[in-house]
């Protein structure tokens, strides 16, 4: 697996509608299936920055960051 965000190889756990990403870079997240769907089927890529950026802000409150659907819209 890859990371979704910026390519990186990742061990990528899949658990359901989600993907955990622990990705070396980037940091720990989860992305929901649809927010793949989206990207995929729209050929969007991630605003990496942006992206890193709102990881490493989420990742302050202890919790592992959660890109669904409308949070993705936000980091293309
Ligand atoms: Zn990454």
């Amino acid at each position: 697996m890859r990371c979704y965000i910026c390519g990186t190889p990742a061990e990528a756990i899949v658990s359901g509608a989600l993907n955990e990403c622990p990705c070396p870079i980037c940091g720990h997240y989860r992305i929901s299936n649809t927010a793949i769907a989206l990207f995929e089927m729209n050929r969007w890529h991630f605003n990496v920055e942006a992206a890193r950026r709102w990881i490493a802000s989420e990742l302050r409150w202890g919790e592992t960051p959660l890109i669904d659907s409308q949070r993705a819209v936000l980091l293309t």
